[in-house]
């Protein structure tokens, strides 16, 4: 399955993503106090020799941890990829405002070659044609403005852009805990 399992710590907060294979190890751990959810899926495994059975574990698609992670997450930084750039900009050029599906690009809105940053605060999405006429520019010498500012997503919105296949139900609990101005939260 591709699916993952959103684990959230003991006080509701939602800390990251397992594998199915991590999600199914924690329960044998009994490190899972619960799981909710819309989703449930059940993996069996080997034969127990003594009794016959196979082994079952069923899981839903949001398990509540034992414990707190609140503090390690909250200091975790996301990583910056296209993908995860792309869908913080909603695909969306920040120069020209050109929606892509495919195609785009990652700007660096201060050229590295001008000692720009390779950071969540200094890249957008960028059309090929935009990222063309820009080259190595800074914004001032063409004129340019951005439409959108760049931000660094913090925890919630770093889960919401890392799984690609995220379910409706770990959706909902996660846009209630987006800050304001996550444009994720549209
Ligand atoms: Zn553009």
């Amino acid at each position: 399955m591709n699916e993952l399992f959103l684990a959230i710590d003991s006080t509701g907060y939602p800390s990251r993503w397992l594998s199915w294979q991590d999600a199914v190890t924690h329960e044998v751990l009994g490190k899972v106090s619960y799981g909710f959810g819309d989703f449930e899926f059940t993996f069996t495994g080997g034969k127990n020799r003594d009794t016959g059975v196979n082994s079952q574990v069923t899981l839903k698609s949001i398990l509540v941890m034992h414990g707190r992670n609140r503090v390690a997450a909250h200091h975790a930084t996301i990583p910056l990829s296209n993908h995860a750039l792309f869908r913080r900009d909603r695909f969306t050029c920040a120069y020209c405002g050109d929606v892509h599906t495919r195609g785009l690009t990652r700007d660096h809105i201060v050229p590295l070659s001008r000692g720009g940053t390779d950071t969540w605060l200094n890249v957008c999405a960028c059309c090929a044609a935009c990222n063309l006429r820009k080259g190595a520019n800074s914004l001032d010498e063409l004129g340019w403005e951005l439409l959108y500012l760049p931000y660094a997503p913090n925890h919630q919105e770093g889960l919401l852009l890392q799984n690609r296949r995220i379910l409706c139900d770990q959706m909902e609990l996660l846009k209630t805990m987006l800050p304001k101005h996550s444009r994720l939260a549209m």
